[in-house]
């Protein structure tokens, strides 16, 4: 069977998934997209063999030669095309995060519980990376013995025009806050936030930025954001058991040794780092909106993710350690 989809929002992240859509997976074609640009809409479709140019992502959604839902537009407009996926019984993968209120998030939870089954996932992609399910296997396997910290560094080398001060937290760090939760199996139960002085690189952003996660169970997660730090795009993460830790492998391929230096290379942006986990993540989608396979991220991760973040705004703007309170988990999302 091939998956026909639909993609709205043909930006950046739009233009790279439909790349791998028509290019790299199987079992899969891109037959329509919108953007609210129609013009950019109308370019990408061109290089496409046969796909309708939709004036609005719900036109899109509605159309029957589209079985299944991609969303790849801005955050805020996230929710209007994952509720109307939802309406219309189709799948629809939603690129992070899967709305930019808890609210918005509650909505499309009270939809797909409606609906009595599953059509929604989030692009969370590093529960698909390599690196991150061989650290989460030794986490597991209870070889380190309890974990009790984690240390993460989630460097940009620049960040677009758009970004805000936000932005470090709900469209930056809210990766670490879903990997977290995944790591180790137990939501996030307090969120705090420090300063030091910020990178003359930074303009008025609050760069760098340490946020303090504690897991339910006490488990003290430290993650450092930098949006400027020009060298570039850096993940590093490293758990701290009773008897022992583990360490993300480097991403590189080849490390040179000449002239008394070691030299290693550092990925240019989050495309190169994750390239591999955007693949799997949508291939492992299409499997099971295929009917084989199981979908990843659900709504409830992403509203927990959103909830978390927003408990990190909080945290930002107050100095405060804030709380995080999550509503009750519908009986469609337990594991
Ligand atoms: P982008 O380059 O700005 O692309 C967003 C696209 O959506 C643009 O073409 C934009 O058009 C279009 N758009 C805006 N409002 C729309 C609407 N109402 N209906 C249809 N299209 C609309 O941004 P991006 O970097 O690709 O990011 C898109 C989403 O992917 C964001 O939610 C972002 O957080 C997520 N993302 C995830 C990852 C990841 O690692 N998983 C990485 C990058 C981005 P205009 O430019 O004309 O407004």
């Amino acid at each position: 069977m091939t998956v026909r989809v639909g993609v709205v929002g043909v930006g950046m992240i739009g233009q790279d998934h439909i790349r791998r859509l028509t290019r790299v997976l199987s079992g899969v074609d891109v037959v329509a997209v919108s953007d609210v640009d129609i013009g950019r809409a109308r370019a990408v479709a061109g290089g496409l063999r046969e796909a309708a140019v939709h004036a609005t992502g719900e036109q899109l959604v509605a159309d029957d030669r589209v079985d299944a839902v991609v969303v790849c537009s801005w955050g805020e407009t996230h929710e209007q095309y994952v509720l109307a996926a939802i309406a219309a019984g189709k799948p629809v993968f939603c690129e992070k995060p899967l709305a930019t209120t808890q609210e918005a998030c509650r909505r499309i939870l009270a939809a797909e519980t409606a609906a009595g089954r599953r059509l929604v996932q989030v692009g969370y992609m590093r529960r698909y990376d390599p690196a991150y399910r061989a650290l989460r296997e030794v986490v597991q396997d209870g070889s380190l013995g309890l974990p009790l910290l984690m240390h993460c560094t989630h460097r940009n080398p620049s960040v677009p025009a758009h970004y805000r001060g936000e932005s470090m937290i709900n469209d930056t760090a809210v990766h670490e806050i879903d990997m977290v939760r995944w790591m180790f199996g137990e939501e996030i139960a307090a969120v705090s936030v420090l300063r030091p002085r910020p990178s003359r690189h930074s303009g008025d952003l609050p760069d760098p930025l340490v946020l303090l996660l504690e897991t339910g169970s006490g488990i003290l997660v430290d993650v450092e954001v930098s949006a400027n730090i020009r060298y570039g795009y850096d993940i590093r993460g490293e758990v701290v058991g009773e008897s022992g830790t583990a360490t993300l492998a480097e991403p590189s391929t080849v490390q040179v040794r000449r002239g008394g230096t070691v030299i290693d290379r550092v990925p240019a942006d989050w495309r190169e780092r994750f390239v591999r986990a955007y693949d799997v993540e949508l291939q492992e989608w299409v499997d099971a909106v295929g009917g084989d396979g199981q979908l990843g991220p659900s709504a409830w991760d992403g509203y927990a993710a959103t909830a978390v973040s927003d408990a990190g705004l909080e945290a930002l703007r107050t100095g405060a350690r804030v709380p995080v309170a999550l509503a009750d988990r519908p009986a469609m999302y337990e594991k």
